[in-house]
């Protein structure tokens, strides 16, 4: 059992932060005897564990009495050394002189950021910076995209679990895998542009124009593309006016069926704007008029009837939903009518989004939310691939987004090949590997269709994706998941073990497949190891105990 001391005013991020790292903690009771002691702030009585980890950026009165000298180190991001690993801390950052054991090390200045020592038979773990005020910057104002490729919370959970275990401390914990896969995916595709027709000759008409005509060519020239990509571009620019006069078909309009065959009844899920002609609102007025769609979800009824008969999932891809919860609540409404749906998830369409948004989507309706990801790069803005509770909502669950097709292969964001993304995505799926949690991939429905033709990389990952041993889950099925999780609760027999208990049984329809216990052997003759020292064993998490708790108790 961890007993946590942190500031009051940290409290939920606590919370949330133990929902991510699901094993058995509470808020440190004194007088009580824990394994480990987290201390988040500076306190002045007698810390009673096995081992006593002191978070904090700035110098404490524990470095006074174990006589360390501490220096506070200005500039942030601040990149930290974990074996393999970088950390970067976004917040304050002290360090220290005379160390033995470093646990953590300045990546430019070799320092000593964070160390361990022996006290008798208890450990002392000094880190030189505040986990909790990092983990809410990291689900709030998320990281930059220079840092985008690490996964920081989940590798906050990771070093924290590594240093109980290599002192000898066995835990237990339910990892975000579940049973009987290696990490989940979901497959998602945001639909912009159902169809070509409908353009007529506008600014998307004169860009795929531009990019079928001059992009592939420019590209054939770099060796970028293949000759036939050149070939199947040139063929639907010239076909383009047949298009419009009824005669040839919509190149864009059976991104369903074609999505459909390719995915070869792996779940996925669609997320369709509800209102055609509406750009929505930006904070200062309007945002711009490129925004708005040319049609609405009402105009795709046959396509989400077809999508919705093949298991697959439809979502609502906002407009206003984020800033006005007025607004977004008659977009959700139109999902709901189209598809029969109570329980409906979002993707914003352009990304759209701020602080306040999580609370304005759960005032909307919104079962969870699948925005928070970047524009021009693929990885993590809020360090994981779980998902989360985003700080100061109830219910909402935040499912993150780690891949764009268009950030991955559009000039003026990655600009990357087919060659040179799949080692970035193979970067993505070693971490889910490591991490587990859910992979959120987001392929545009034009993109299979000429001037993209971005379909060989998807079938690449999809295989890939099978071969890894990935659970497919819709979005609404990952989020379920992470929910049944959640309310598991530890609940403690003796002094010495705690028993998972759930507090909410899945709906037999929801067909989720189950959770893991984990237990951590622990190492006690070594310390913390620079090998890695981890062993450990996953049992099934019986459901049927949810029988024993009363029905209803939170969701
Ligand atoms: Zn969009």
């Amino acid at each position: 059992m961890i007993g946590v001391i942190a500031d009051p005013a940290e409290n939920e991020v606590v919370r949330e932060f133990f929902e991510l790292f699901k094993t058995p903690w509470e808020f440190y009771r004194e007088g009580r005897r824990y394994e480990v002691a987290l201390c988040a702030e500076d306190v002045r009585f007698r810390v009673d564990a096995d081992l006593v980890v002191v978070y904090g950026g700035q110098q404490t009165h524990f470095d006074n009495e174990q006589n360390t000298l501490c220096c506070a180190k200005p500039g942030a991001p601040r990149i930290l050394l974990f074996q393999k690993d970088s950390i970067p801390i976004y917040g304050n950052t002290v360090c220290f002189s005379g160390c033995r054991t470093r646990l953590l090390t300045v990546e430019d200045s070799e320092e000593c950021a964070a160390y361990l020592k022996q006290n008798g038979a208890s450990w002392f773990a000094r880190i030189g910076y505040d986990l909790f005020t990092e983990v809410r910057t990291l689900l709030t104002a998320g990281q930059p995209p220079a840092q985008a490729h690490l996964p920081t919370l989940d590798l906050h959970i990771a070093f924290l679990r590594q240093l109980i275990v290599g002192c000898g401390i066995a835990i237990a914990e339910i990892p975000p895998v579940p049973e009987g896969c290696s990490f989940i995916v979901c497959l998602t595709h945001d639909v912009d542009h159902p169809s070509i027709r409908q353009h007529k000759w506008d600014h998307t008409v004169f860009g795929f124009l531009y990019r079928a005509l001059f992009g592939s060519l420019r590209n054939l020239v770099r060796g970028r593309i293949s000759l036939r990509i050149l070939l199947t571009n040139w063929a639907a620019a010239l076909k383009l006016p047949l298009v419009h006069l009824g005669v040839a078909k919509d190149f864009w309009r059976d991104f369903d069926e074609q999505y459909l065959a390719l995915e070869d009844g792996l779940a996925s899920t669609f997320f369709v704007i509800p209102f055609k002609n509406n750009s929505g609102l930006v904070i200062e007025g309007k945002a711009p008029r490129l925004r708005a769609a040319s049609y609405g979800a009402g105009e795709i009824v046959d396509v989400i009837g077809k999508l919705t008969a093949a298991g697959r999932e439809v979502g609502l891809h906002g407009i206003d939903a984020w800033c006005d919860s007025a607004k977004g609540r008659l977009e959700f409404e139109e999902i709901r009518r189209l598809t029969g749906n109570l329980e409906v998830g979002v993707r914003m369409h352009w990304l759209y989004y701020d602080q306040q948004s999580p609370a304005v989507l759960e005032k909307a309706g919104a079962d969870y939310d699948s925005t928070v990801g970047y524009n021009e790069v693929v990885g993590y803005r809020a360090g994981t691939a779980q998902a989360y509770r985003p700080l100061g909502v109830n219910c909402l669950l935040e499912l993150p987004m780690h891949v764009m097709d268009t950030a991955l292969f559009y000039g003026g964001r990655m600009g990357l090949s087919r060659e040179e993304a799949m080692p970035i995505l193979e970067h993505l799926i070693q971490n889910a590997e490591r991490f587990g949690g859910c992979l959120t991939i987001n392929w545009h429905d034009r993109s299979l269709a000429p001037e993209r033709l971005w379909d060989a990389c998807y079938r690449d990952l999809l295989q890939e994706l099978k071969n890894r041993g990935a659970w497919f889950a819709t979005a609404g099925q990952a989020v379920s998941w992470f929910r049944k999780r959640r309310s598991v609760v530890f609940e403690a027999d003796s002094m010495e073990r705690s028993t998972p208990r759930l507090r909410r049984k899945s709906d037999p329809q929801e067909n989720l497949p189950g959770l893991r216990l984990r237990h951590h052997r622990g190492s006690a003759s070594c310390g913390f190891s620079e090998q890695g020292v981890d062993g450990f064993v996953d049992i099934l998490v019986e459901e049927s105990v949810a029988a024993t708790v009363p029905a209803g108790v939170g969701k």
